[in-house]
């Protein structure tokens, strides 16, 4: 654990605003979303400018204290999560969340790490802009995480992930100096592009203290759909039919089978199930249109869903008549994880495969598993139009959550993410590799992917004070001062 002549030396820098010490006030921080990973610190330290995170960073480096970046601590990886030893200090990018400008005319926005996404979204709209990049944790989930996990959600399928939305970054190095890319170039070719080496680096390379943003403009028009299919083959053809019919126009592509779907009508009591009869699976389809398209928006969707139910790809459909409507069916897919947490132990994967291979991994993979893991349920959802799903296996009836997770649960996960690995695909799509992934990613990526990250994680951060047993641990970290 730290002592208090360390935390007096934090504070002496920050004052008593920037350091927290209560137990109480700590205790949320200290444990991940889904409630799998417990850890320990004896302080969270929270500068409020870039000037003060680099000189938080200098002090931790001088004292060889290691540093956990945090924002919303909504990772799904145990990402944000302290050592259980209490050896690491809390880093809160949550005081630093200004949004420094955002300008209609150049579509940006140049925010702080602690900018809460919700926010700015709501800002691009006070402006005509939009943001387009949203996931279920968008009231909580900050710019500083997203850039750092390089986080996906439900526009990716149009927009690309954060690594697109990002012109320009501004980052605290392991050694305390500033990195600053600001600046929003259209082209700048001064060697390796420094801004991508931190997105997705989870905190293992550097503090994000801001980031550059592109906007777009607000859409005219969206129409939502959802629909009942008898097999998620059917979504994929569903999917291909609206990208032919409709390209650019398709913004958002969900899956979830009908056991998610009767977990979130379990959770949520305001959720109601659009469709008169149960289907096997459903899809969630956003469709937008600016102003020159708005008009015929309508028109197109009722011709695509006919199309669709003529070819025998769709059962049965609702499109939202209203924005509140939208938003309800948008609510039963962002609601999903919640409603899995609360259902019941289970071992969660966020898998990758190449697009047209993912309904019959699904088919395949929740067929072997269930097979191999008597009792246990496979349940797929998510993001189908970028080959990404979210792979649950429910543990059997009776299983203590915990328990189960950490002998069978560990199993399980190294079955999926051999299947994964044989179907060429990726074990974290999304969410990262933290410290959930950490050894899975040792034991299967190939020896010149692990190499090179070793490398790279010993050139910037020798000392390993950067979001310590997170995505690539150094095989020793110098002894403390
Ligand atoms: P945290 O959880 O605080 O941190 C995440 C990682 O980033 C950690 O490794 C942390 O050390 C590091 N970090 C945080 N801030 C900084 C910083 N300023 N500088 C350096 N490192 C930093 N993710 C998706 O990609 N797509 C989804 O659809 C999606 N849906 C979700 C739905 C729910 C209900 C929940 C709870 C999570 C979901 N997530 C999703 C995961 C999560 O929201 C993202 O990983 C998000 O980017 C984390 O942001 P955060 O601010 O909470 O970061």
């Amino acid at each position: 654990m730290i002592g208090q002549d360390i935390i007096d030396r934090f504070t002496a820098l920050l004052g008593p605003k920037g350091v927290t010490t209560n137990a109480d006030d700590i205790a949320p921080w200290v444990s991940d979303w889904r409630g799998r990973y417990h850890g320990a610190a004896a302080a969270i330290v929270s500068p409020d400018s870039t000037r003060l995170v680099a000189e938080t960073v200098k002090l931790a480096a001088e004292l060889s204290v290691p540093l956990v970046p945090q924002g919303g601590n909504t990772s799904m990886v145990g990402g944000a999560t302290p050592p259980a030893d209490g050896s690491a200090l809390i880093l809160s990018l949550r005081r630093m969340n200004r949004i420094r400008s955002l300008s209609a005319n150049d579509n940006i926005a140049v925010c702080e790490a602690g900018v809460i996404l919700s926010v700015l979204h709501d800002a691009a709209q006070a402006e005509g802009r939009r943001f387009p990049l949203s996931l279920g944790a968008k009231g909580s989930a900050t710019i500083g995480g997203l850039v750092s996990t390089n986080a996906g959600g439900t526009q990716v399928l149009r927009h690309g992930t954060m690594r697109a939305q990002v012109r320009g970054l501004e980052a605290v190095l392991p050694d305390g100096t500033v990195l600053d890319t600001l600046a929003a170039l259209k082209k700048d070719n001064r060697g390796f592009d420094l801004k991508q080496l931190l997105i997705g680096s989870e905190g293992t390379l550097g503090i994000v203290t801001g980031a550059t943003l592109s906007l777009l403009p607000q859409i005219a028009a969206r129409r939502v759909l959802f629909v009942g299919l008898p097999s998620v083959h059917q979504a994929r053809r569903l999917l291909l039919l609206a990208q032919q019919r409709e390209g650019a126009a398709l913004e958002g592509f969900e899956i979830m089978p009908r056991d998610a779907l009767d977990a979130v009508l379990a959770y949520e009591p305001a959720a109601r199930d659009p469709l008169g009869e149960p289907h096997n699976w459903y899809a969630l389809l956003e469709l937008v249109a600016d102003e020159t398209q708005a008009d015929s928006l309508q028109k197109r969707v009722t011709s695509l869903l006919e199309t669709a139910l003529e070819q025998g790809l769709v059962e049965d459909a609702t499109i939202a008549a209203s924005e509140t409507q939208a938003e309800a069916l948008w609510s039963l897919r962002d609601g999903i994880s919640s409603a899995e947490r609360a259902r019941g132990p289970a071992v969660q994967h966020d898998i990758s495969v190449p697009p047209e291979k993912m309904p019959a991994f699904i088919e395949e993979a929740s067929a072997v598993l269930e097979r191999q893991f008597a009792g246990t349920r496979a349940v797929a959802f998510g993001h189908l139009g970028d080959g990404n799903v979210h792979f649950h296996l429910r543990a059997p009836e009776g299983a203590m959550g915990g328990e189960w997770e950490d002998a069978d649960g560990k199993a399980i996960s190294a079955a999926v993410h051999d299947l994964v690995t044989e179907w060429a695909g990726s074990i974290s799509a999304e969410h990262g590799i933290g410290q959930m992934k950490r050894d899975e990613l040792g034991r299967l990526a190939d020896p010149a992917t692990l190499s090179i990250l070793r490398g790279v994680k010993q050139a910037l951060d020798p000392q390993g004070i950067m979001n310590p047993g997170k995505l690539v641990p150094l095989a020793s970290r110098a002894p403390a001062a």
